[in-house]
């Protein structure tokens, strides 16, 4: 083989009932877009003179690699809030497991390989738009320091699929810390197969908390630390999309992983004109998953998982102390239950918090500060409102406000975003907006260094992020052969904050006419 994976199959060592072995089913006419090497260099993944179409047969699934393991994973999930508890990958089949120059383990999988035991009534493929647009929002992620899945290849696979109307197929190659997600618990939980549950938790922790085995020899809570742990990552990692503008759009519990990253991208899209409020999602009717919406979104996920994971909890006190007598041990469970109820809404509301300061965190480097400041919550507060009513471009807005930090700077590019088609002005909002940038410029005065607060702010505000209807024309070309929109963009989403003459076209937010309303999985 001229390219070889490094695979250890560590996920297939759980019991059985975690997954279904499957094979990815050919593709007619495999054609190779994009291969991501510097990321295979990090998987160890070995290429000796590939051709394109060796690595087309390889990332489509035609050619499997002789140490691959595949298989479907199986999961339920809160789908828009009801419960489905039958899910699993349907489209999705993970090539195997490998360590990573690191020493992390990561899963190869192919999404768009053909059916699984899990596919219900679904085609088992992926058209070439979405796939696409996962291959350029979750790169960009990637460069913008957000945790993230990422792309490995994409592969056109000449077949066609039919959603809203026929489209090229595609299938995509995607890297994880893991695919386990909330709905990876709530499937064992719904089953009551407790012994799945554990060996699913252990897994976890050994694969990506492994310091909460050192923690639990003292406290004795390890399944309730691990949740800690899983609740933290979430919560900072939600704060990362808030403070960047991204609307992930399908917030459901299957799309939501135990490991801190961001997962799936189906709908999900960075805010161009701000909107608290602001929808892409074509299936998101009620807005669910609006932007605001997400911190809380998360904790009501993270609420599933604690639910799904109180059997374990409950494993953690039980087996500090346990009767053999019958009352007893029934007494024992009850207050077993209780407690592990008790601390789990303790970690529950503290999810509010560290997202609240992982949040301003965020918002203060954005605004040039090395800490936050008690009176900073009220100018942050202020803030996300005034772009709420000017509906200015957030990431703009946010780039441009390096022209104004010295205290006699100029404030013409910031305000001139008020003359944008989609902003509005009045002068009243104008002189809120002023006085809110004069009261800025003196903290920071007061507070920073004009360079090192500058700098922070070009690191934390990014002048590129892959807006919609730039994804929308990588998309339109490509599906008629033209890839070359895509690497473009690709290459500038990849040095979101460089300003670079030649990137110069993506950071403009769309004309009115090449605005993208909606988005689609
Ligand atoms: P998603 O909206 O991508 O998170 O998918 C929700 C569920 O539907 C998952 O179980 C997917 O595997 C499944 N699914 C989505 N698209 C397809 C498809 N084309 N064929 C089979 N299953 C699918
Ligand atoms: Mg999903
Ligand atoms: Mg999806």
């Amino acid at each position: 083989m001229p390219v070889s994976f490094p695979f250890k199959n560590i996920y297939a060592t759980l019991p059985s009932q975690c997954f279904e072995p499957v094979q990815p089913t050919p593709v007619s006419e495999p054609e190779l877009i994009k291969f991501n090497e510097s990321l295979a260099n990090t998987l160890n993944i070995e290429i000796t003179d590939a051709t394109e179409s060796e690595l087309a047969a390889i990332f489509s699934g035609n050619a499997v690699p002789d140490n691959a393991m595949p298989l479907a994973m199986a999961y339920s999930g809160h789908q828009f809030g009801n419960l489905n508890p039958q899910l699993g990958d349907g489209r999705a089949i993970l090539l195997g497991d490998l360590y990573d120059t690191s020493s992390q383990l990561r899963d190869v999988q192919l999404k768009g390989a053909g059916r699984t035991p899990f596919s219900r009534g679904g085609d088992g493929r992926s058209p070439l738009g979405p796939a696409l647009r996962e291959y350029i929002l979750c790169e960009a992620m990637y460069a913008l320091g957000i945790p993230t899945t990422r792309a490995l290849a994409l592969v056109r696979s000449g077949e066609t699929v039919i959603r809203q109307q026929r489209e090229p197929g595609a299938v995509f190659t995607r890297v994880a810390a893991s695919h386990i997600r909330v709905g990876t618990f709530q499937y064992f939980a719904l089953r009551r197969d407790h012994d799945a549950l554990r060996a699913l938790a252990d897994h976890v922790i050994n694969r990506h908390y492994p310091e909460v085995k050192k923690t639990s020899e003292e406290s004795g809570k390890k399944y309730l630390n691990l949740f800690k742990k899983i609740t933290e990552n979430q919560a900072k990692l939600i704060a990362k999309w808030m403070n960047l503008g991204f609307i992930h759009g399908v917030m459901n519990t299957d799309n939501m992983t135990v490991s801190g990253e961001t997962i799936d991208y189906g709908p999900c899209a960075f805010i161009d004109s701000f909107n608290r409020k602001k929808v892409f999602s074509s299936i998101d009717q009620q807005g669910r998953y609006a932007y605001i919406n997400q911190p809380a979104i998360g904790q009501w996920n993270l609420t599933r998982l604690a639910e799904a994971m109180l059997p374990l909890f409950m494993m953690d006190t039980e087996s500090a102390h346990s009767s053999s007598d019958g009352v007893e041990a029934a007494a024992q469970k009850q207050t077993a239950e209780k407690q592990a109820i008790e601390d789990a809404t303790q970690v529950l509301n503290d999810y509010a918090h560290i997202h609240q300061r992982a949040w301003e965190t965020g918002m203060a480097a954005k605004l040039g500060f090395s800490e936050v400041q008690e009176e900073d919550r009220q100018r942050f507060e202020s803030l996300t409102d005034l772009l709420d009513e000017t509906r200015v471009d957030f990431t703009l807005f946010f780039r441009r406000l390096n022209t104004c930090a010295a205290s006699e700077g100029d404030l013409s590019q910031v305000l001139d975003l008020l003359n944008a088609p989609e902003a509005r002005s009045s002068a009243s909002l104008l002189q809120r907006l002023k006085e809110w940038i004069q009261d800025w410029q003196g903290a920071l005065a007061e507070r920073e260094s004009l360079s090192s607060a500058q700098q922070r702010m070009n690191q934390s505000n990014p002048a590129i992020i892959p807006r919609n209807h730039q994804v929308q024309r990588a998309i339109s070309a490509a599906e008629s052969g033209d890839y070359e929109v895509f690497e473009k963009l690709l290459s500038a989403v990849t040095r979101p904050y460089e300003d670079n003459p030649e990137h110069q076209e993506f950071e403009q937010p769309p004309e009115p006419a090449e605005q993208v309303l909606r988005t689609f999985c």
